[in-house]
């Protein structure tokens, strides 16, 4: 089968033709009709996170890619649940093991054991994939393949964030940065009933956010940032979508008192913030992981009924080299979904 393989770190992936994966007792055979590119597929790629590489196993020589979707062309004999010619989608927890304290607690998205698709077992940039049947996720068959890959990851990651930071109606909730992730945060913070203050570096990434409903829009650029932020109100939550330090620097001093900042984007760099203005403002500050099946499940519910909806371009997987450069210069507007 085709698919796009990472070998070093820095260098540009291969198209090459490797091996059809096999499927174990407990596993399904996907062929794969869409998968999302993630900023965090270029994040691994680039090598750009020494701690990740640091802290897990990742897979060399590695097919990444984890906002898959596909239909199941085949099942091992210990599957009962899944079915031949079914739709599904796999996410980035790829395995959890279901019996350590986090699993336990319903945290499987913390679980120490976790496999992580396109990072310590390969993924869906390829023409087929396996997954475990345990932790693959219905897609209705409404959806095609292109609008629900993105959910996996994207749409997944800020449902989760959202609702840990605690997004409620009547609030003021900034959105920075809007893309693969931001836009669809917008969407979703909409539907939470509060204000939506989108904030990026590109005027039309902002445009794109007022389509989608931003009351306000906010680029990070402009000299006079911090003023206008003051004057829309200091928001109640920060999404931090963006992979940029600097978009938590601006997003940290915006916030009103009591706010919370919401760590979703990840630069390879520490974050810092004066401990005497945390203190002073009561800042509360959440990190939220991807999320669990059973944040898929009910973010895929909300998509179903339509509200929310991801801006998607369909892109050959022979081109994954060329959206990765584009994702680099931030020329990407919503999300590229690659086939092979
Ligand atoms: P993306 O490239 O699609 O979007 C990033 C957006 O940030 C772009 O629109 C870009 O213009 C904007 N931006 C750049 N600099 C900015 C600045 N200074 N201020 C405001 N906006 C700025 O990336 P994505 O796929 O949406 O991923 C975003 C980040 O989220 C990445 O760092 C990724 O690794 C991370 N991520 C985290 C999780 C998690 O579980 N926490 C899950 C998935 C992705
Ligand atoms: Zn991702
Ligand atoms: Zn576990």
């Amino acid at each position: 089968m085709r698919a796009a393989v990472l070998h070093e770190y820095k260098q540009p992936l291969k198209i090459e033709e490797v091996a059809r994966p096999e499927c174990g007792a407990d596993e399904v055979l996907i062929r794969v009709e869409g998968c999302g590119v993630c900023h965090s597929d270029l994040h691994l790629a680039d090598g750009g996170w020494p701690q990740l590489l640091s802290a897990v196993a990742v897979k060399k020589p590695l097919i990444m890619g984890h906002e898959v979707v596909g239909r199941v062309v085949e099942k091992g004999g210990d599957v009962s649940d899944v079915a031949v010619g079914e739709r599904v989608g796999v996410a980035w927890i790829y395995w959890s093991c279901g019996q350590c304290r986090m699993c336990k607690e319903g945290l499987e998205n913390l679980c120490s054991r976790q496999a992580i698709t396109g990072v310590t077992v390969d993924g869906g940039f390829a023409e087929f994939m396996k997954a475990k049947a345990s932790h693959v996720t219905r897609v209705p068959e409404a959806m095609t393949a292109e609008e629900a890959a993105p959910l996996f990851c994207a749409g997944l990651t800020v449902y989760r964030a959202s609702k840990r930071a605690g997004v409620r109606a009547g609030q003021r909730v900034a959105v920075f940065g809007v893309g693969g992730l931001g836009h669809l945060a917008v969407q979703i913070v909409r539907c939470l009933q509060a204000e939506v203050i989108a904030i990026d570096v590109s005027e039309e990434k902002l445009e794109l956010a007022r389509t989608l409903g931003a009351e306000h829009a906010v680029n990070a650029a402009a000299g006079d940032f911090a003023a206008q932020m003051k004057k829309i109100g200091g928001p109640h939550v920060a999404l931090v979508t963006s992979g940029s330090k600097a978009a938590y620097d601006q997003a940290f001093s915006s916030l009103r008192p009591d706010g919370t900042l919401g760590v979703i984007g990840l630069p390879g760099e520490d974050l810092s913030f004066p401990a005497i203005v945390m203190v002073a403002r009561e800042m509360r500050i959440v990190a939220s992981s991807v999320g669990t099946r059973a944040d898929l499940k009910e973010l895929m519910e909300l998509a179903a009924g339509g509200k929310v909806k991801c801006r998607t371009e369909a892109r050959p997987l022979g081109e994954i080299n060329e959206v990765f450069e584009e994702m680099r210069r931030g020329k990407i507007l919503g999300r590229v979904v690659v086939s092979a």
